[in-house]
Formats: C-alpha cells, structure tokens, sequence
C-alpha cells in the first residue's frame, strides 16, 4: 500500500523525537511570546520557554483542560494576530462558552496534508469518488478529510449529512466509492440501500472512513457485511486540528498518529500522572506546528493507549488504540481505576457481539463493592443451575483478570436495561 509522505510516516525514531523537540521548543516559546493564558502558567511555576531541553521536560507544564479553552473565548487562545487567522471552527464544548479555533494558512495546508495522509493509508487513491456524508459547518468534522481529498487529486461530493435516498442515488449514479460517514450513519445508509431495494453489489464502494462517534468492532462487522466496503477507524480532536491527526493503515491495528504535529502522552486519569506505553489512560496531547491556537498538554478526556512497536505497513508513528470511551467515565472503586467501557469489551469476549450492562458501584461498611449487571439475550437462558453457575464464576474470573477488582455479576432479564441509556446509566455510583 503507498503511504503519502513515507520520510515523515516512516522515520527512525531517534530522529522523530529530535523533531518533536525542536517543534515542541519553537511552540514553547511562541505560546510564552502571544498567549498571556500560557505566559502566567509558566511565570507562575518559573519556567522560561528555554527550560525545555528534552521531551520529558515537558511533564513539568501543567495541563490545559476544555474548561480553560471556553474561559478564553473568543480569541485570547490564538497566537496570531487575527488578520492572520483565515479560518475559524468552533465546538459547543462544555455547557458554557464555546471552544474557538483559529487556522492560519498554514495550518490549514498541514491539516490537508495530514489528512491526505490518513486517506492514504486507508487505501484511498486520486482514482477515488469520495462522498463526505459528515457535518460542512461551524465543526470541523467534514473539512478535514474534505481537503484531504481534493489534495490527494481524488474527487470529492460534498453532501454533507441527510437526505439519505438522494445520498443512495448519488452513491450509486456517481460510482462513489470511498464514504466518509459517522458508522451510525453508515448503518442508516446501509437501511436504506435495503428499503430502496438497491443491492450494495451494484455499487463501487471499497472504503469506509468511519469518524465523530465511537463505535465497536461488531459494528465495523456490520457495517462491512451490509455496504462490501472495507472500514477504517481514524481519530479527531477538534481543539487540536480536527480529522487527520491519526488513522488506521491497512492492517487496522491502531491508529498511526501523526507525532511529527501532535505530541502524545497517556495519563491516569484520575491523578494525571503519565503511564508507561501500553496501559490504558487519557490520552494528552500537545501541538506541534499549529500556529493560530497551539495547545500544550491538552487533556483530551479519550481513554486509549499507546502502541511503540513496529507495524508491518513499515510506518514508525506510534498506534493509538481503540478510543475505549470518555476519561469522565472512570469510575475508582477500591483505589482502581476502573473503565466501563473495559468491562464492556471483556463482556464481549466472553458473550459475543455487544453486550447491554449497566456497572453499579456501591459500599458496605468501609469497603467499596462493584456490581456488573449483565443482560441475557432472548431465548437463552438456563436451564440447568450447574451451567449457570460455572458461566457466573468463569465471568467473574475474567473480569477480574481483567479490571483488577472481582465484581459480583448479576444476570438481568432482556429490555431492562436502556440500550441508549436514556434511562438506564452506564454507571449508577450509589455510593455516599
Ligand atoms: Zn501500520
């Protein structure tokens, strides 16, 4: 498979890591000079930009959060100049003022090239019709990978969600044969192909770049099987660029993150100390070429983990895995982090495709207890107690193995727990 910029994607680590410092030094002290939100944190712990003399330094500099971003609306964050700001994104963010992010002209050029990259590896070529099926607006969901495209040579259609049967047609008289949706949206279109009666064969779809919401490996199954297209999973951090900063290559083995833009760590959630490569935690990340709204240590709330070792597709950049949900998520139960979508993926293994539970966290005297809440499919059921039981306890072991704490597993009936968790939380935390 062709990879789009082999001398970044493909270079020794050593020489990586001399980039990233160098980057991260320029930035340090670009942010000190413009941004007054940066100069304080650093006056304040008495760290002058020239401190920085290796990547480690840079756990010393305190966190940026989402919170301090919408305190800075609209534009105390941006380290340019307006007049050299040409475009300019926004995310609703927490409840309060939005996020607002600033590109300058050359931060949209690197946003092109980062997503051509990721088309790349996902197989997309400039023999491609590609069909943007995600949100044109204030987000920067649909532009990213939009100019990607159009660099890459290949064409694009802007159709931007909805209007699924005109979606269909355009699919199938255009010959589209990369879509670019959310994988809810995948599914939506794949309804319609069948409500429609427009047999998926008789289309050219090949690619699917699934991107805006988490989704799990039965629904790539799905989505696969329904639309006979192979489905990549790529990440996007809105704050720090959009879509394009990390994608999966062809053995869809985690993400490649461009590290030669975004400096990544994986923090403990819960006391934001950084933890060795590998384990699961909160994935941070700092810029590295962004010139209107640079970010330093921005706590991006995803849990995931980070993968060093080398892939076959000969890329060095390290592999961000499976986003495995939100950092607010994490529930501590017995001085362990637990995560609930951790649970899910090991109810996975051991039930098959995606499992309804609900985790309920209480205390007896002094000590913390964790119930996991399993649904029973339709039409299973035990009719023997010994099964159950020997079902009940290997469960239990797996979990254990797996979270680090033993939980009590309780079988509930099928609908009662609330798939979209309208009523039914993922977590109920009864606990004083
Ligand atoms: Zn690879």
């Amino acid at each position: 498979m062709p990879i789009y910029d082999r001398e970044a994607e493909c270079m020794e680590r050593e020489e990586l890591a001399q980039l990233q410092l160098e980057r991260l030094q320029a930035t340090l002290h670009r942010v000190y000079k413009n941004v007054k939100f940066y100069k304080k944190r650093f006056d304040a712990l008495g760290f002058l930009p020239e401190d920085c003399q290796s990547l480690e330094d840079l756990a010393r500099l305190p966190f940026t959060t989402r919170h301090d971003l919408a305190a800075s609306y609209p534009y105390e964050m941006f380290a340019v100049p307006l007049r050299e700001v040409v475009r300019i994104h926004s995310s609703t963010g927490s409840p309060g003022n939005p996020i607002v992010m600033g590109y300058t002209c050359r931060d949209l050029r690197t946003w092109a090239k980062l997503a051509a990259r990721v088309l790349t590896a996902a197989g997309v070529d400039r023999d491609d019709v590609v069909q943007v099926t995600l949100a044109y607006g204030l987000m920067t969901s649909a532009f990213g990978l939009h100019y990607g495209v159009e660099l890459l040579g290949a064409s694009v259609i802007p159709t931007g969600p909805g209007g699924t049967a005109r979606q269909v047609q355009i699919m199938r008289d255009y010959r589209t044969s990369v879509l670019i949706s959310t994988p809810g949206y995948a599914l939506v279109i794949a309804d319609a192909l069948e409500a429609l009666g427009v047999d998926p064969k008789t289309l050219h779809l090949k690619v699917g770049l699934m991107a805006g919401e988490p989704w799990t490996e039965a629904q790539r199954a799905e989505i696969e099987a329904r639309l006979l297209l192979t489905a990549y999973d790529n990440y996007a951090l809105s704050e720090a660029m959009g879509p394009g900063m990390a994608g999966e290559c062809e053995h869809r083995q985690g993400m490649h993150l461009n590290e030669d833009h975004f400096y990544p760590e994986v923090v403990d959630p819960a006391t934001g100390a950084p933890l060795p490569p590998g384990e699961l935690g909160e994935l941070v990340l700092t810029t590295l070429s962004r010139e209107a709204t640079p970010l330093i240590r921005f706590r991006t709330g995803d849990l995931t983990r980070l993968d060093f070792r080398p892939c076959p597709c000969g890329r060095t950049l390290a592999r961000l895995g499976r986003i495995a949900g939100r950092a607010d998520q994490v529930v501590v139960v017995k001085g362990i982090n637990i995560f609930p979508e951790r649970v899910g993926q090991i109810l996975a293994q051991m039930v098959g495709e995606d499992p309804v539970y609900q985790l309920v966290i209480g205390r007896e005297g002094a000590l913390d207890y964790l119930e996991v809440r399993l649904e029973v499919r339709e039409g299973v059921f035990f009719d023997k107690m010994t099964a159950q039981r020997e079902f009940l306890q290997k469960l239990t072991t797996k979990l254990a193995q797996g979270i680090g704490v033993t939980p009590r597993v309780k079988l509930v009936e099928p609908h009662s727990i609330d798939r979209r968790r309208e009523t039914s939380p993922l977590v109920i935390d009864l606990r004083p």
